[in-house]
C-alpha cells in the first residue's frame, strides 16, 4: 500500500512550524475522530493523521522523515546505501544517524511490533452485494506455534542470546570507501535480527515460531457494497510480534455483473421491451426489480427510449443513507414475424395514417424533411 506524504496528510507545508503542525493536527483529529465522524473511512483517516503527527511533531523523527521519506533507514541499510540523498556531504550525517549523534532509533528486536495486514479478495453475486450477507471465509494465516509457543525452540530447551550480535539483532559491517572507512549496521544474518539463537529447533515449526494455518473468519458484508470497495476486519491480520497488536484483514469485493440489471452507485438501470401497440395505446407492464415484481404504467404514446423511475427500488446505501431508484428505459420493439392477418391490418393502418405524422411530432418530421432538402 502506498503511503501518503505526512505533510500532505496534515495539509501543511514542508517548512511548517511546530505550532502550525500542532494546530493542523488538532483540527483534523477532531474532524475525523471515530467517536464523532461516522463515515466508513474515518478511523482509517484518524490513524493516518495520528501517525503523521507522531512523526512530524518529533524533531528527530521529522528530520529522519525529511531525509528518507517513508522508507525506514533502520530496516537494513545494506550494501546499496543511499549515498545519493544529500550528496557526499551527507556522509557524516548518515554516520550520525546510526551512531547516536543524530539520534537514529535503534531497531530493538524485542520491541513489540504490529502484525502485518492481510488482504482477501471476495467475489460476490450481484444480489449478494445489494442485500449483503454473512459468510465465513478461510484465510491462510500465520499463527503462533502451539508446540513452542512462538519461541521456535524445542520444548524443554533454552533459547540463547545470539553470540554474534549479543542479542541486538544487528551487526556492524565495516566498509572501505574512497572517503574512508564507514560502518554500516545491518540485520544480523545469524539470527535474522531476532537476537536469539536456538540450538534445538522446535520440530513443528522448524524454529520459526509460527505456523501456517487456515483460519475461518466470520464476515458480515453490509448491504449495498459495491465493486472494488473493501471492508476492514480489525485484528484479523497476522499476529503481532513480541506482544504487539495483530494486523487487520482487508476484504476487497469484486461484484459480478447481472444479465438484466445494471448498477451505478445506488441506482439500478434496466431496459424493458414493449410492443408498438403497448407504446401507442398505453398499458400496464410488469417490471422485475431487485425487490420483486412492480407494475409500471406506460402511458399511451410512449416513445422508445423513454425513462421511468421506480423510486426506492434500487440498492440500499452501504452507509445507510436510504435506497436508490430503479430506472426503466422503455424500448419499442418492431415485430419481425408477422402473420398474414397482422400484415393486412398494418397495411390498413398505414393507409389510414398516410404520411401525415400526428401533431405532436410534426416538428420532428419537419426537421427530417428539411434535412433531405439540404436546408
Ligand atoms: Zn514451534
Ligand atoms: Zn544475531
Amino acid at each position: 500500500m502506498s503511503k501518503r506524504d505526512y505533510y500532505e496528510v496534515l495539509g501543511v507545508g514542508k517548512g511548517a512550524s511546530k505550532d502550525e503542525i500542532k494546530k493542523a493536527y488538532r483540527k483534523l483529529s477532531k474532524k475525523y475522530h471515530p467517536d464523532i465522524n461516522k463515515e466508513a473511512d474515518a478511523d482509517q483517516k484518524f490513524k493516518e493523521i495520528s501517525e503523521a503527527y507522531e512523526v512530524l511533531s518529533d524533531d528527530q523523527k521529522r528530520a529522519q522523515y525529511d531525509r528518507f521519506g517513508h522508507t525506514d533507514p533502520n530496516q537494513g541499510f545494506g550494501g546499496g546505501a543511499d549515498f545519493g540523498g544529500g550528496g557526499f556531504g551527507g556522509f557524516e550525517d548518515i554516520f550520525n544517524t546510526f551512531f547516536g549523534g543524530g539520534g537514529g532509533r535503534r531497531r530493538d528486536p524485542n520491541a513489540p511490533r504490529q502484525g502485518a495486514d492481510l488482504q482477501y479478495t471476495m467475489s460476490l453475486k450481484f444480489e449478494e452485494a445489494v442485500f449483503g450477507k454473512e459468510t465465513e471465509i478461510e484465510i491462510p494465516k500465520e499463527e503462533e506455534c502451539d508446540t513452542c509457543h512462538g519461541t521456535g525452540a524445542k520444548p524443554g530447551t533454552k533459547v540463547h542470546t545470539c553470540s554474534h550480535c549479543n542479542g541486538s539483532g544487528q551487526l556492524n559491517v565495516e566498509q572501505n570507501t574512497p572517503f574512508g572507512r564507514i560502518v554500516n549496521r545491518r540485520v544480523c544474518h545469524y539470527c535474522n535480527g531476532t537476537g536469539k539463537e536456538i540450538k534445538e529447533k522446535c520440530s513443528t515449526c522448524g524454529g520459526a515460531g509460527k505456523v501456517q494455518k487456515r483460519r475461518k473468519i466470520n464476515v458480515k458484508i453490509p448491504a449495498g457494497i459495491d465493486d472494488g470497495q473493501q471492508l476492514r476486519v480489525t485484528g484479523q491480520g497476522e499476529p503481532g510480534v513480541n506482544g504487539g497488536p495483530p494486523g487487520d484483514l482487508y476484504v476487497v469485493f469484486h461484484v459480478r455483473s447481472h444479465d438484466f440489471f445494471e448498477r451505478n452507485g445506488d441506482d439500478i438501470y434496466c431496459e424493458m421491451p414493449v410492443t408498438f401497440a403497448q407504446a401507442a395505446l398505453g398499458d400496464e407492464i410488469e417490471v422485475p426489480t431487485l425487490h420483486g415484481k412492480v407494475k409500471l404504467k406506460v402511458p399511451a404514446g410512449t416513445q422508445t427510449g423513454t425513462r421511468f423511475r421506480l423510486k426506492g427500488k434500487g440498492v440500499p446505501n452501504v452507509r445507510g443513507y436510504g435506497t436508490g431508484d430503479q430506472n426503466v428505459q422503455v424500448k419499442v420493439v418492431t415485430p419481425t414475424k408477422l402473420t398474414e392477418k397482422q400484415k393486412q391490418l398494418l397495411r390498413e393502418f398505414a393507409d389510414i395514417s398516410g404520411q401525415v405524422p400526428d401533431e405532436q411530432h410534426e416538428s420532428f418530421f419537419d426537421k427530417v424533411k428539411k434535412a433531405f432538402k439540404g436546408e
